[in-house]
Parts: structure tokens; sequence; C-alpha cells
């Protein structure tokens, strides 16, 4: 039992960021509008999330921690109709296999729970008062886990890999105030008023956000907006492309380069827009249980969405005259 949620979390939890990021969601899926984050040593030593979101009731604590003993997908059809970032009911499971966590929470200001979990066992639960939310403290991860934590990077690359989800994850949520901190660090911090070019402007800077275009477009089963750079104002890397689909931050290579063609020969060979690109759709056109972390998605319609980002992207270009003859 020990060994398989070991082996099991592994899916799920292969660096400290990957902590990071299933909290989160957690968080996200909780309703909190403020997420704070703590990490010491790159996470290695802690990583803690405090949300105020709506907490855990005492009685569903011990069941929390259990692999898929929370898992909404009950039938096939809940597969394609998932609404909240988490579903499979593995992520807290996962990251208690692999390190010692404290919870606490109270679904109201009051009386609240405090529990520890070790060797992914509760070893203790009792009542504390508490403000309403949910806090998680993770710490000596990957410490009865030696194979996995000789893959764990330098803790700057760590670090990177850190501050990168939850900056997606709060340009994914411009409604939620997120800060980061590394020690005494803040190394980042978002509004969370509900703009996202506010948002952008928190995590890159006011003058990257100002200087970006919004776009939106539609069709019948799409709707895509967002924030992109002009073509002068690039990067020389991909990776400050952010990709959401119903407010899930993914990775789709293919919509990605269908978003970069419509640049046409505006962009420079090796050189990327900044962007910010949301995508709505019904529930039932993605299949996000693809792979444990839900990072895959598998979209119907993948190609009419290309073109739909492509002609978005072209036509408002064409607007600021970018594209003479688009
Ligand atoms: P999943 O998110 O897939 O349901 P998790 O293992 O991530 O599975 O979380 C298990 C359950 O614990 C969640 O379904 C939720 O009910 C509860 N939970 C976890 N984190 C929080 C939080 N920050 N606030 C409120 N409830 C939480
Ligand atoms: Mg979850």
């Amino acid at each position: 039992e020990t060994l398989s949620n070991q082996i099991a979390a592994g899916e799920v939890i292969e660096r400290p960021a990957s902590v990071v990021k299933e909290l989160v969601e957690n968080s996200i899926d909780a309703k909190a509008t403020q997420v704070d984050v703590v990490v010491q040593d790159a996470g290695l030593k802690l990583i803690q999330i405090i949300d105020n979101g709506i907490g855990i009731e005492a009685e569903d604590v011990p069941t929390a921690f259990l692999r898929h003993a929370t898992s909404k997908i009950l039938t096939t059809r809940d597969l394609f109709n998932v609404h909240t970032l988490g579903f499979r009911g593995e992520a807290l499971a996962s990251i208690a296999a692999v390190a010692d966590v404290t919870l606490a929470t109270a679904t109201e200001a009051g009386l609240g729970t405090i529990a520890h979990i070790q060797g992914g066992k509760l070893i203790d639960q009792h009542s504390e008062g508490l403000r309403q939310g949910t806090q998680i403290s993770v710490k000596n991860l990957f410490y009865n886990t030696p194979a996995r934590l000789k893959y764990v990077q330098s803790q700057s690359t760590e670090l990177n890999h850190i501050l990168d989800i939850v900056n997606r994850l709060a340009l994914a949520h411009p409604e939620i105030a997120f800060t980061l901190k590394n020690g005494n660090n803040l190394v980042m911090k978002t509004a969370g008023h509900g703009d996202l070019q506010q948002t952008i402007a928190g995590i890159y800077s006011v003058g990257v956000a100002k200087s970006m275009l919004d776009f939106s477009g539609s069709d019948l089963d799409f709707k895509v907006t967002g924030y992109t750079s002009l073509p002068d104002t690039t990067r020389a890397s991909r990776n400050y492309i952010s990709l959401m689909v119903n407010g899930r931050y993914i990775k789709n290579f293919q919509l990605i380069k269908a978003f970069i063609a419509g640049y046409g020969s505006k962009l420079m060979v090796g050189r990327y827009p900044l962007a910010v690109i949301n995508i709505e759709l019904d529930p039932l056109l993605v299949d996000v249980n693809v792979h444990p972390t839900k990072q895959e998605v598998r979209l119907s319609k993948e190609d009419q969405l290309s073109n739909l980002l492509t002609t978005t992207i072209r036509e408002r270009l064409g607007r600021e005259n970018l594209i003479p003859d688009a």
C-alpha cells in the first residue's frame, strides 16, 4: 500500500513545482480569492499554501488523503464534463506519500481542524480555533524516495519551475490574488481584481502589459480572448505563451503553432510573442483525463480551433495595420 502510493505519486509529483501546482489548484477549486505560496529551499524543505477558500469539514479530512476517495468521476460521462481543476482524487494522497504534511483547515471562522500526516498515515487530528480557509504545509519532500530526490535539480531551477506554474495559474485566474515567497523574499504578487492585463503587469511588468494587444474571436464552438505582443516586442522562447482552456492551463503545441501562424511573416524566425490565450468551450469538447498531471488534454475539433486562433490574430494585427494585405 505504501509502495503503490509512492509509485503512483511519482506520476503526479515529479518535483517541488508539481506539489505547488496540485495544492494551488485545490485552492482554486475551493473558490479562494487569496492564495499565498511560501517555499523554503525551493520547496524541498517547505512548501506552504494558504488560502481563504471553503475549507474541509473535520469528518472529511481523513478521506481527503486517501487515493481516489474523493474522485469526482463516477461515470465515463463525467469524464467529459469536468468543471473543477482536480477530479482524480490523488494529489493529496500522492503528496502525503512522499512528504510530511500538516493541514489546518476551517469551513468557517471558529473551530477548525489540524491534522498531521506522516508516511501517508494520519497520525493526529484535533480541533483548534482557525480563520476560514486552508493551510497546507509540506515538509521534507522526497525524504523517503531517494531516487526521486536525485532527479531534483538545482534550487534555482526548481524555484523557476515553481514560479512558472504559479505565474500560469495566476494568469488563468485574474480574480484571485496570488503571492509567492521564497523564504522572506516576495517573488511574485498579483492584484486579484479580475483584470487580465493588470495580472500580466504584476507578473511581467507594467510596460509589457501596456504594450500588448487585446484580441477576441469566436465561432459556433469556441471563444478565444487574451493579450499578445506586437510583432516587434517578441521573445526568444515559446515559454511566454500561456494557453488556458476553460480556466485550466494546458500544453498544446498545435494550438500554439496556429496562434503564431497568425503573425505570418511579421514574426522573425525564432521569435515568439508573449501571450495569454483563453479558450472557452463546452466541457463536452475536452477530455482532461489523458495524463495524471492534467496538463495535456484531448480536444474535439482541434483543427477548427486552430483556424480560429490563426484568423483571430491575423485580423487583429490587420486592424493595427501590421499586416496590410490580411
Ligand atoms: P482532487 O482535487 O482531485 O479532488 P485532491 O487529492 O487534490 O483531489 O484533493 C482531495 C480533496 O480534498 C478535494 O476534492 C477537496 O475536497 C479537498 N481539498 C483539498 N485541498 C483543499 C483546499 N485547499 N480547500 C478545500 N478543500 C480542499
Ligand atoms: Mg486536486
